[in-house]
């Protein structure tokens, strides 16, 4: 049987619906890829009783719990102190973490307040994972046969040290030798029930085969993504037995791939331009500015963008990029806006989006509608007209990634 682990998550927020227990779903979804049997996942506020008692609780099942939050310096921080009593060990400072913590002060050129050495507290018996984001030190806290893993609440933090630390110390407990390696493939242009059904002669192979596995992950304006999960004795055989059954699925819906893992519509949007050496103008009207957010959230942008124009009054279309006054729900105006920006910002790729966000209809034209249009360099257009989905965020978010797939699609 595998080894089971449950997830703690302290924080009386997490209680009070101040913020959701994004950590817990996601330190669910690692263990599942890791082939590690998830047994509870309980939140507690900040209590240290309350901790104690779930603590024991989930050790009473669980071969390991991983809690998460309350390893901070301020006084409702209180993680390592209950954890040290199920162990029945005493806290004492690590001056090896102590060190770390003032040097991160020092980087940063700011003054340490002495409570921040609390973080430097460790039960007698408990390993250090090492912090490399935040102050608070993970740790790794054997309770008998079992083990209590410690990470700070912030995300980006705990998914540093349970990716580098705790999915590997559990694979080890395990004695489970094996690789787990995935690959998302991100897809843009179907629905998940249109993929599900182009995709059906490989699932029913992969489901014969019980290895890898295949997903689907419907993510809004990141795609919908198809995560391929492989087991093997080593790195080598899983990547290939990812590489062989990526072409499988790309042989059926290739033509909806737009990258793979890390992979952006806006980053790979930004490279078709890039290694093409176009620069791009953006006109928007339904998203408001969103599609040139998204452009400039990437590092190096501005070698590709040089810019948007948010014209969102029909007079600012008509005036400032000199669409032909008239209805603005249109394929027509959307090349007008496309080429107008292209012109006034001096790009050689015009992209432009107008449409109906809701709440009522325009123009004649029911919620839900976007048109975007593309003018390039040599005086060509080009013009598409969806019907999206969805309440008005979702809908603006959705004509993003539709808008720059379609762009791609068309440099590609
Ligand atoms: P730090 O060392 O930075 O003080 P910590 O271990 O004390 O971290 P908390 O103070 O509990 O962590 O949480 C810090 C922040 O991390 C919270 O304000 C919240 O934004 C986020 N956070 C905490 N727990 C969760 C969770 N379960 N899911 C998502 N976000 C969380």
């Amino acid at each position: 049987m595998s080894l089971r682990c449950s997830v703690l998550a302290v924080g009386t927020e997490l209680l009070l619906g101040q913020i959701i227990d994004t950590n817990s779903s996601w330190m669910g979804e690692q263990l599942a890829a890791n082939g590690i049997g998830s047994l509870m996942q309980i939140k507690v506020g900040d209590n240290h009783d309350r901790i104690v008692a779930a603590l024991r609780y989930l050790l009473g099942e669980a071969d390991a719990v991983i809690i998460c939050g309350g390893l901070g310096p301020t006084h409702d921080d209180i993680t390592r102190q209950a954890v040290a009593e199920v162990m029945g060990s005493e806290l004492v400072h690590d001056e090896a973490v102590a060190e770390v913590i003032r040097q991160m002060f020092l980087g940063r050129n700011r003054v340490m307040a002495e409570i921040n050495l609390r973080q430097a507290l460790v039960p007698v018996g408990a390993t250090i994972i090492p912090q490399t984001r935040g102050t608070a030190p993970g740790l790794i806290c054997p309770v008998g046969d079992k083990v209590v893993y410690c990470v700070p609440g912030v995300p980006h933090e705990m998914r540093d040290m349970v990716e580098r630390a705790i999915v590997p110390d559990l694979k080890v407990r395990s004695g489970d030798p094996s690789v787990i390696a995935s690959r998302v493939l991100r897809t843009w242009g179907d629905s998940e029930s249109g993929l599900n059904e182009r995709l059906q002669p490989v699932i029913d192979r992969l489901e014969a085969l019980g290895n890898p596995t295949l997903a689907f992950l419907a993510s809004g304006w990141e795609g919908l993504k198809v995560r391929l999960t492989a087991a093997a004795a080593n790195q080598v055989e899983a990547t290939a037995l990812l590489d062989s059954w990526d072409g499988e699925v790309r042989s059926l819906i290739g033509d909806q791939v737009f990258g793979t893992d890390d992979d952006t519509m806006e980053s790979v949007v930004l490279e078709v331009l890039r290694q093409r050496g176009l620069t791009l103008g953006v006109a928007e009207s339904v998203t408001g500015g969103l599609v040139s957010g998204r452009l400039t959230a990437i590092a190096g942008a501005s070698d590709v963008l040089r810019g948007g124009v948010v014209s969102y009054a029909s007079e600012v279309k008509f005036d400032l990029l000199g669409v032909t006054p008239g209805p603005v729900i249109r394929e027509s105006t959307a090349i007008e806006m496309a080429r107008g920006v292209r012109k006034v910002l001096g790009a050689d790729v015009g992209l432009a989006l107008t449409g109906v966000a809701g709440p009522a209809e325009q123009d004649g034209m029911p919620v839900g509608t976007l048109c975007v249009g593309i003018a390039l360099a040599d005086g060509t257009t080009d013009a598409l007209t969806a019907r999206l989905p969805g309440q008005r965020q979702v809908m603006r978010e959705l004509s993003v990634i539709t808008a720059l797939d379609f762009l791609r699609r068309r440099l590609g």
